[in-house]
């Protein structure tokens, strides 16, 4: 059926498996613009299978892939006899030639993350240069959280992913395990600033530290981001990100908060209704909505 529907095909949710010899088809259809695939492994490519300056995927603008797949797909679709055809193994590639094909075409990049670390995913993910949406979806378990990304790691996302308008890195747990902090949200507002829709891990053990450290930096480069501007995060969804700040210390947190993310609206958090932080988190985002009341009243 699908060798039948040829090369005008535009849009592609796989819903039961396809065959090898279908998703080879698939990828070099020209015009193919959207790609869902639900159970299918990357298929095992011999030379004799493509020619050598065969562009994969050469129109895709989005990329559905399932939990147990994505790690195969994202290193076959990197492979750089599609990514860079023109130069052919083994001379190396200049990084710097024009991309081509999916890794410049591609916006929307949907992955299941499953309960594995999320780092190995995203350092692929990074290749695809014009991404805006990014998601790594799914929870972590109850007791271990699978959240395995740096601030560096997060660091390299927005340097390497600047139009990005959403970023879903999988959902924020209670276990306040993670190594991304405050700093992590920094960096992404100020890197990219088109970003609308926020999901992210960071730890809240030192939270006001954090803030503190960061309003008060004084080094240039800081200085510099502090004058330039954010991104349009309106709303900042929370899951179960603990947290544990009493007295002025809410006060430090909604500035700090407000200062990366200016543009909070009238639900500047949403913590989820599990757990005993959401109370604190609204306080937070009560004081927030004060504080813009002050500095900026509606007209
Ligand atoms: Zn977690």
């Amino acid at each position: 059926m699908l060798l039948r529907c040829g090369s005008t095909l535009g849009y592609l949710n796989a819903g039961v498996e396809l065959s090898e010899e279908a998703i080879l088809h698939a990828i070099q259809l020209p015009h193919l613009h959207t790609l869902k695939l639900a159970h299918e492994p990357p298929p095992e490519i011999t030379d004799a299978l493509l020619r050598e300056d065969t562009i994969v995927l050469p129109s895709l603008h989005s990329l559905t892939l399932a939990t147990p797949t994505t790690h195969a797909w994202l290193p076959f679709l990197n492979d750089l006899r599609w990514r860079y055809p023109a130069a052919i193994t083994p001379r190396e590639p200049n990084q710097s030639q024009a991309q081509i094909g999916i890794h410049s075409t591609l916006e929307d990049l949907h992955c299941g993350g499953g309960e594995a670390p999320k780092r190995a995913i995203v350092k692929q993910a990074l290749a695809f240069k014009n991404l805006t949406t990014l998601e790594i979806g799914e929870f972590c378990q109850d007791d271990r959280c699978s959240f395995d990304l740096t601030d560096d790691d997060v660091t390299a996302i927005a340097k390497a992913l600047p139009r990005l308008q959403k970023l879903l890195l999988g959902h924020p747990c209670w276990l306040n395990t993670c190594q991304t902090t405050f700093r992590s949200l920094s960096t992404l507002s100020t890197n990219c600033t088109g970003l609308t829709n926020l999901i992210v891990h960071f730890n809240t053990i030192n939270i006001i530290e954090d803030v503190k450290s960061l309003l008060e930096m004084e080094d240039p480069d800081t200085q510099k981001l502090r004058e330039g501007p954010r991104c349009g995060v309106t709303s900042l969804p929370l899951f179960l990100t603990p947290l544990t700040v009493d007295g002025p210390e809410i006060d430090v947190l909604a500035k700090g908060l407000l200062y990366v993310f200016p543009a909070l609206g009238n639900t500047p958090v949403c913590p989820g209704t599990r757990g005993t932080a959401s109370s604190v988190w609204l306080r937070v985002g009560a004081t927030i909505s004060r504080l813009k009341s002050v500095c900026c009243p509606d007209p």
